[in-house]
């Protein structure tokens, strides 16, 4: 009978199951506004790179998964997506194909809607968006205007690798070994004016917050503390000798007696006074010109520079001396330190390189515990620079007028567009040389002025980009910061990224601060996007991260047309718990695999043997009691599958699914080794707990578990797919 069957075939069922999703609409989303709980799960918005790497297929499944449980609880879940378009890689992968980076990008982002269509995710395919789209980047443009105002960006000197014979600004990933990427001449470093944002104001609230967090999972926790880099200490005031007082910290309040100099960030405001017009000046310039963002941390190799100036440390403590070093940004921030050679490790290594400090002396107030200090913390998180050299971004609606200074656009006259008949050569910025670009009235007086031919980080383009998702796309033109359904999607129910998200994460949930404080997200009391996260490790083979050079990629294109669809989700989710980097391998394809072809063919064949199963009321009698125990290990299964779901512990929730299968199998074994085989209600009870079984493997595996039930004649079934089992409800 059984050879009849059809074999499990993923290219047969799948595209027939997503083209079937596509004609219901299944996936669209549904008003918010119904009474329902709304779900916003946001996964990460990807580069458009043109191929899903296995790390998306990682995070989309994970996504999916919880997003298809969430609607199966009856909740209104908005599954949203979005590419990351502008930038570098963009930007580098057309100079390499010699097209212009606008066509790259939509050919390559298509390229990837399919991938993702053909892995069965779904999301409301309606509302994807493109960061450099106009229509987009217009309200990146808003974002950075509104920011300005309420003077929350600013103009400051960059330091910015420079490469003299491409004439052009190179990012950190294009100056590989001091050289750059482009033309391998060696590359310098330059002061140029940028702008920054500044988070500094959210910093004790990011890090606040953090406490209260329930849905956010310890790696992502972890990111988000590194980021802030918080030192618990004391601070104190020490005096100048002219007068006047200037506050240090240090993290060893018990030692604060054997300070023997203090150490300030090149960025502290009391550092230009301190220098003076001494020779430290000189050295002060140069060691800002030279790139200290980039110095090392190492306090035996770090630049120091003796300012001359003194401290002194209490009413008849001592004098310390005066260093400056980007040291102190590295571990503490723009800050000032005391520095303790006897119980620091890094202050010893400074110590050591002063001659006047290694010999003898006890500290500042020997014996003392010094004077009294209060309980302070500094964050190592800092403002950073958001404006690029590069053609592919958002352009930066200001205007330099020479009469009035930077001039923002006013907001009515957003979008400044980008042209997108430009074909960048790496070579210089295209932008600067197209008069039609830079050539502007100023908005203020009217007169000759010259618009920023920086563009934007798409680092900012990110800030946002959790948002278009859930405005409607007809809204997105007029209310994308302000139409009613961002208050029942927002904050996003949970975040799913990848752990080398923590950066952008961070600066997001500082600007939504910054946006509730201004009123667009007033509504966001906290003043955080992100209800939950859930962050994954990342996918490598052979212990090493997958690369063409390497030649170790894993392409999932070619591993859905070897297995299907089903199997990478189900190998891809089972392989390792999201905390665990995923070591690739082929064990848990054929494991998923293997599983799912016994379900195909255990579970045709079971559903077809129930009509032909004897009627015995002794015999069901008799097994009652077995049928009863089926029930519990349901029961059971679901409660773990459920909790494993609530938790994104898909790794979990996947094994608990094939060990219910394996119960549900040990079920018909034992009821065949007493009575020989199965009467009808046996039957019947073996066929509802497969239905139950298709159900909780449906986020995981969505299109098998409807074709089984479809193919099996049990269309009746298949409604249940769309609700989650209750408790106890498994064998009524
Ligand atoms: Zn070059
Ligand atoms: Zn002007």
């Amino acid at each position: 009978m059984s050879e009849t069957r059809p074999k499990y075939d993923p290219a047969a069922i799948e595209p027939a199951r997503q083209a079937a999703w596509e004609e219901a609409g299944a996936y669209a989303t549904p008003d918010p506004g119904e009474g329902r709980e709304a779900v916003y799960v946001k996964p990460s918005s990807p580069f458009t790179s043109g191929n899903l790497h296995m790390g998306h297929v990682r995070d989309y499944s994970i996504g999916d998964a919880y997003a298809r449980y969430r609607r199966t609880r009856g909740d209104a879940v908005l599954l949203g997506f979005g590419f990351d378009a502008f930038g570098l890689p963009a930007e580098m992968a057309a100079i390499d194909r010699g097209v212009r980076p606008a066509d790259w990008v939509v050919e390559s982002g298509e390229r990837m809607l399919e991938q993702m269509k053909r892995l069965g995710y779904s999301f409301d395919y309606d509302r994807v968006f493109y960061s450099s789209d106009e229509s987009q980047y217009r309200w990146s443009q808003w974002l950075f205007v509104t920011l300005l105002e309420a003077g929350l960006i600013y103009r400051d000197d960059a330091t910015v690798d420079w490469c003299d014979s491409c004439r052009t600004t190179l990012a950190a990933l294009q100056v590989e070994d001091g050289r750059c990427w482009r033309c391998h001449n060696p590359v310098r470093l330059i002061r140029r004016p940028t702008w920054f944002l500044r988070v500094v104001p959210f910093l004790e609230e990011n890090d606040a917050n953090l406490e209260r967090f329930e849905k956010w999972d310890e790696l992502s926790l972890k990111t988000q503390r590194y980021i802030l880099g918080r030192t618990d200490g004391v601070e104190l005031e020490l005096s100048e000798p002219g007068g006047g007082e200037v506050t240090v910290f240090t993290p060893h309040r018990d030692d604060i007696g054997a300070a023997r100099f203090v150490l300030a960030s090149p960025r502290h405001p009391e550092v230009e006074r301190w220098v003076g017009e001494s020779k430290a000046r000189a050295q002060l310039d140069e060691l800002r010109s030279g790139g200290w963002e980039r110095s090392a941390r190492d306090a035996s190799a770090v630049p120091l520079i003796d300012t001359g100036a003194v401290l002194t440390l209490g009413p008849r403590g001592g004098e310390l001396p005066v260093f400056v070093s980007p040291i102190v940004d590295a571990r503490f921030g723009p800050t000032a330190v005391l520095g303790i050679p006897s119980v620091d490790e890094a202050d010893e290594a400074i110590a050591a390189r002063v001659p006047a400090l290694v010999e003898g002396g006890e500290g500042a107030v020997a014996g003392d515990a010094g004077p009294p200090a209060r309980e302070a913390r500094r964050y190592r998180a800092s403002d950073f620079s958001i404006g690029r050299q590069r053609y592919w971004g958002t352009p930066i609606p200001i205007i330099d007028c020479e009469a009035c200074g930077p001039v923002p656009v006013p907001v009515e006259e957003l979008p400044v567009v980008l042209p997108r008949d430009v074909e960048p050569t790496g070579e210089g910025n295209p932008l600067a040389e197209r008069r039609d670009f830079v050539d502007v009235d100023c908005p203020r007086c009217g007169g000759a002025a010259r618009r920023e031919t920086d563009t934007l980080d798409c680092h900012f383009d990110a800030l946002w980009l959790w948002v278009p998702a859930a405005v409607p796309p007809e809204g997105r033109a007029e209310q994308m910061f302000s139409h009613p359904d961002l208050r029942r999607w927002l904050p996003s129910e949970r975040l799913v990224a990848g752990n080398d998200s923590g950066s952008f994460v961070f600066d997001q949930r500082a600007v939504t601060k910054a946006l509730r404080d201004l009123g667009p997200f007033a509504f966001l009391e906290d003043g955080e996007p992100f209800a939950g996260c859930l962050f994954h490790e990342m996918v490598v083979a052979d212990g090493r991260k997958m690369s063409k050079h390497l030649g170790n990629v894993v392409d999932p294109d070619e591993l859905v047309g070897r297995y299907g669809a089903d199997t990478v989700r189900l190998a891809i989710l089972y392989a390792a718990g999201p905390a665990k980097t995923l070591n690739w391998n082929d064990g848990a394809m054929r494991f998923a695999g293997r599983f799912l072809n016994n379900l195909w063919d255990y579970g045709l064949e079971r559903f077809a043997a129930v009509e032909s199963a004897p009627l015995d009321e002794e015999a069901e009698g008799d097994t009652g009691f077995m049928r009863e125990r089926l029930a519990k290990w349901c029961d059971n299964g679901v409660a773990r599958i459920t909790d494993d779901l609530d938790e994104l512990q898909m790794h979990k929730a996947v094994r608990n699914v094939t060990r219910l299968f394996e119960r549900i199998q040990d079920y018909e074994k034992r009821v065949v080794e007493r009575r020989g085989r199965l009467s009808r209600a046996d039957a019947e009870a073996l066929a509802d707990a497969l239905v139950l079984l298709t159900r909780v493997l449906a986020p995981f595996a969505p299109h098998i578990s409807e074709a089984l039930l479809i193919e099996a004649g049990r269309e009746d079934d298949v409604e249940l797919l769309g609700r989650w089992p209750a408790l106890a409800e498994a064998l009524s």
